[in-house]
């Protein structure tokens, strides 16, 4: 008999370390599952979904670019996806056969945050893409108070933070980041082959904490000039195994083992 699995389906699909993780927890907890990547175009969405709707041992997907908002298309929305983030990362098939689309990477951003408490304090996020409007509906959801949004597309910036009914303002990416509890890198600058961040950080508070969701590399330069300031940090694989944990538990019914992060973390650097 065939095997369970779920997969990541994306356009290209090489680099995506979602297999390494869930296989690293089906290893892990003893699961007689996989968890594979296919390359999915976009032409082939359609057919994907209408195969995958056929397949007994399909237990669901995790969706990359290409296909984060197309994908919505394809599948209900039970919660409040389509009218909010307007873009999933996870598919699964529910008892009576609809394909149900979430995000999880809102609950995986927001996981590494603990109990932080930001209610009405100020933020900064940099960026307005589809990470940033997953990051934006956290934040809202913690009750922030006003947000400096710095993106290189001011306009699209100053959409989101209507659209997401928060106060605060949009500014270019030059513009420098304001006293903030929380900042928030969601660009893909600093990562390995695009341009770095290069941001003044001294109006922080000593107690301010710098997110950066870019994991390739781990210690991007926002984060060396944090730390270098001796501010606290939080790095991307942080968000990348929240959202994956979220998404393995919908897949597989059971909660990863996260005790063992520091594992995972060593075997996704190695
Ligand atoms: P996206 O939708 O394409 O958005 C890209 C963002 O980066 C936009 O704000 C864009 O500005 C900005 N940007 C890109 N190139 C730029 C440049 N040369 N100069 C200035 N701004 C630039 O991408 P995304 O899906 O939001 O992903 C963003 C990053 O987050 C990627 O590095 C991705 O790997 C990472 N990510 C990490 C996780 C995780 O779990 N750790 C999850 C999701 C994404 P404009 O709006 O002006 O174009």
């Amino acid at each position: 008999m065939a095997k369970p699995y779920a997969e990541v389906i994306g356009d290209p699909i090489g680099h995506s370390k979602s297999p390494l993780i869930h296989g690293f927890w089906l290893k892990a907890l003893g699961i007689d599952a996989d968890y594979r990547a296919t390359h999915v175009t976009p032409d082939a969405l359609p057919d994907y979904f209408a195969e995958r709707t056929r397949d007994p041992d399909w237990r669901g997907c995790n969706v990359t670019v290409p296909h984060k908002v197309a994908a919505l298309a394809h599948v209900e929305d039970r919660g409040d996806v389509r009218s909010t983030i307007g873009a999933i990362n996870t598919v699964i098939r529910a008892g009576d056969g609809a394909l149900i689309g979430s995000n999880t990477d809102a609950p995986g951003f927001a996981a590494p945050l603990g109990t932080l408490d930001l209610a009405g304090k100020p933020v900064t996020v940099i960026g307005a893409g589809g990470a940033a409007r997953a990051i934006l509906y956290a934040l809202a959801r913690r009750g922030v108070g006003a947000v400096t949004l710095l993106n290189r597309n001011v306009e699209k910036g100053a959409a989101l933070l209507s659209g997401f009914g928060l106060d605060g303002q949009a500014l270019p990416l030059d513009g420098a980041v304001p006293a903030s509890a929380l900042v928030v890198n969601a660009t893909s600058l600093g990562m390995t082959g695009q341009p770095p961040l290069a941001l003044d950080l001294s109006a922080l508070p000593d107690d301010a904490l710098v997110y950066d969701i870019v994991y390739a590399p781990l210690e991007t330069g926002l984060l060396a000039a944090a730390r270098a300031r001796g501010l606290k940090t939080i790095d991307g694989l942080e968000m990348l195994i929240g959202q994956a944990a979220v998404a393995f538990e919908l897949f597989f019914g059971a909660a990863p083992p996260r005790e063992r992060d520091a594992e995972l973390r060593g075997m996704l650097l190695g």
